[in-house]
């Protein structure tokens, strides 16, 4: 009897260390790799591992422990227990503008300029640029 055998086809996690275990790319949609749920603005939010696929590799296998240097691993998460990438809250936010607007103010003429005033020059580039600054000798 001839059975198509898929390595790595193990949903049941009976043959992989007891989590469920599926061939590269042919995991189901729900699940997704770190790096997949990045992708998408989501990180796995403290949820345990939920399986994983393997695949055969030559060049970067054995990175998980008991699993020989010809098989690639990546562990898999539940989007639906994804939660989205930390993102700086509104009163972070508005530090950062502020922080960002002061650094457009020229101190000399007092404009915010579209640009952050260049540090080595301390004044905006008008500034920086007018030939006779005031105050600036006889
Ligand atoms: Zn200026």
């Amino acid at each position: 009897m001839s059975r198509a055998r898929v390595p790595f086809w193990d949903p049941e996690g009976s043959r992989h260390g007891g989590l469920p275990t599926y061939p590269w790319r042919m995991a189901p949609p729900h699940l997704a790799t770190k790096r997949q749920l990045a992708a998408d603005g989501l990180r796995p939010g403290g949820q345990p591992v939920c399986a994983q696929v393997m695949w055969r590799t030559r060049s970067h296998g054995g990175r998980a422990a008991g699993v020989p240097a010809t098989i690639g691993v990546a562990y898999l998460y539940d989007r639906a227990l994804a939660k989205p990438k930390r993102e700086p809250t509104a009163a972070q936010r508005e530090a950062i503008a502020k922080a960002l607007r002061a650094r457009r103010i020229c101190p000399e003429c007092q404009v915010e300029r579209d640009y952050c005033v260049p540090r080595r020059y301390g004044v905006c580039l008008d500034c920086h640029e007018r030939p006779e600054r005031p105050g600036g000798g006889s």
